[in-house]
This record gives C-alpha cells, structure tokens and sequence, in this order.
C-alpha cells in the first residue's frame, strides 16, 4: 500500500462495532417491541450468525426466519408460544434469511411479504457464468408482493417498507417511524461493510440506497447480523465515505496502468482474510460496473470479473 492510499485507508475508517455476545437460540428484548434470536450459522460472511427479530407482543411479525434450520425454527416458535404470529416479513432472499419462511409459515399460517422472488440487478452477461458464491434462495415467493412506501401495519406497530436495492436488487428495509427504528437488513451492518456483487448486487443502487436511508428520520439500526446501530444515519454516511475512498484507490491503482481485479483486490484489500477474496472481487467488480457505466474506466467488451481494466482517456 502506498502512503497515500494508507491515509485514504485511515480517512475513511467506519466505526465497525463487532462486540455482539447474543448466544443462538436465546430471545432477547433489545427495547420494548423488538425481541431478536441469534440463528447459530456462523461465518465469514454472515459474522455470528443471522438474526430473526419479532415485533410487538402477543400479536406479532417475524422478520427474516432465517437459513433453513429446524432449530432455528423452534427457537423462534418457543419465543412466540402463546401469541400470535400475524406477518412474516422479508428482507431479501439470501439463503442465510429466507429459506426458513416456509417453516415458519406452516407453522403458524401467517402471510409472506416481501418485495418478491429473488431476481439479479442487471441481466447475465454472455461470458458470465452463475456465481455460486452469490447465496440466492431462488425458492422463495413471497404471498403478498410489497413496494416502496407500503405499509404493513399489526396490532401495536406500524412498518413501512424501505426499497434498498443494492446488496440484492429485491432488498427492503422495515422502517417503524413512530419508534424511529429500522430494520435494514444485510444493507447495513454494525460488525462489516455488506457484500455488492454483480449481477445479483449493484453498486450504483446501493449507494442510492444508502444516501435514502441517512435522509430518512430513524436513527436505531437492527440489522441482519451484528449489533444494532445506535446512530444509523450518521454510521450510513460513514459507509458513503468508505465506498468513495475505495472508488479512490481503485482509480489511483489504474492510474499507474491497466490492472485485472486480482491485482486491484490485492492492491487494496490489505491482509483480507483468504476466505473473502472472492468476495472482495466482486467488491471491486462493482465500482468498475458503475465507473465503465460513467465512462470514468475502460474494459474490452462488458464489465466482467475476468476482465482487465484501465481509464479511459
Ligand atoms: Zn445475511
């Protein structure tokens, strides 16, 4: 790392937050209305593990049920014995969140909402192939399609979806703005940056996204792994710096020359864990999407993982 990429590395430093003791299986009430249990898949990717959150008491909603697990399901039926579950809702349909609906639903016959059935951002390029990493439960269907702006509302709360396409182009987040609390998913996450890997994710979007939820009121974050976020639109912008200044050194590694992605991943990502170079691949995929997109970078023929990059003159 240059000197000067290593001070754009320490500008940009977002506030991560990974002290999260929740044990699996347990339910804990972070704040009145809102109990979380911690699934027990933990990995690079998804930290300690998803969580499920029930809103509100005696009448409920369940957001995210989860990887398939029917472990996880019983922990999340037990914390609702004796009430009643009204709404499931979902975030996104990564296989780590959705594929648990149908459990939960059998279970206790409430209806789906989502936004819909897992769909990439963009179409495949012709050279590329399915990336198996991308983790899409391509199941899932939803009882009750939700847009932007819908509001779903249960006895005791009130939640309005929140497109934030980005992470997947079907992500939304649950905002509850008479508590000035937001569930957003895997969009924003306290413990790490979230994964944006085309076709199934897109940068342009995400950073959309995120510039839609620091204008937004609520400031209590709770996300889909990790902590909650105590101050989200604040943290939100922290995220907005960091994607910049990675849009940064990007441009300052092709400015000494065309590069392939290998050679910007190991330029940037400074003592990344093995286990998400792929990842970060993807990462850097979707910057040069959106720079070729703004006619800042160059690449022959369509912007693909195995493509080599340079700017354009
Ligand atoms: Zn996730």
């Amino acid at each position: 790392m240059t000197s000067e990429e290593n001070q754009m590395a320490e500008n940009d430093d977002v506030p991560f937050n990974k002290n999260f003791p929740l044990k699996p299986g347990l339910v804990e009430e972070v704040v009145p209305g809102v109990r979380r249990v911690l699934c027990d898949n933990p990995s690079p990717f998804t930290f300690t593990g998803t969580l499920s959150y029930i809103v509100g008491q005696g009448k409920v909603a369940i957001i995210d049920p989860g990887p398939d697990s029917e472990a996880h399901a019983k922990a999340l039926l037990d914390a609702v014995r004796g009430e009643t579950v009204t709404h499931i809702l979902v975030t996104h349909t990564h296989r780590d969140h959705s594929p648990n609906t149908a459990r939960i639903k059998q279970a206790t016959g409430a209806p789906v909402y989502a936004e819909g059935a897992h769909r990439a951002s963009r179409p495949r390029f012709e050279s590329e192939k399915h990336n198996p990493e991308s983790g899409a439960d391509r199941d899932f269907r939803p009882d009750i399609q939700i847009k932007h702006g819908e509001v779903i509302e249960g006895t005791g709360w009130r939640l309005e979806a929140v497109a934030t396409p980005g992470h997947t182009a079907n992500h939304l987040a649950f905002a509850w703005p008479e508590r000035k609390i937001n569930f957003v998913g895997d969009h924003v996450m306290g413990w790490s940056t979230s994964i944006v890997a085309p076709p199934d994710g897109s940068m342009i979007d995400y950073m959309a996204s995120l510039d839609r939820l620091a204008a937004r009121e609520e400031d209590l974050y709770f996300s889909g792994h990790g902590p909650e976020i105590p101050e989200g639109p604040r943290y939100v912008r922290f995220l907005i710096r960091h994607r910049q200044a990675r849009e940064a050194s990007i441009l300052h590694r092709l400015s000494k020359g065309e590069a392939d992605i290998p050679t910007m991943v190991r330029a940037i990502y400074i003592g990344i864990d093995p286990r998400l170079m792929n990842a970060a691949g993807y990462s850097v995929l979707a910057h040069l999407e959106d720079l070729v997109g703004r006619g800042v970078v160059a690449t022959d023929g369509d912007p693909v993982i195995a493509g080599t990059y340079r700017l354009a003159s």
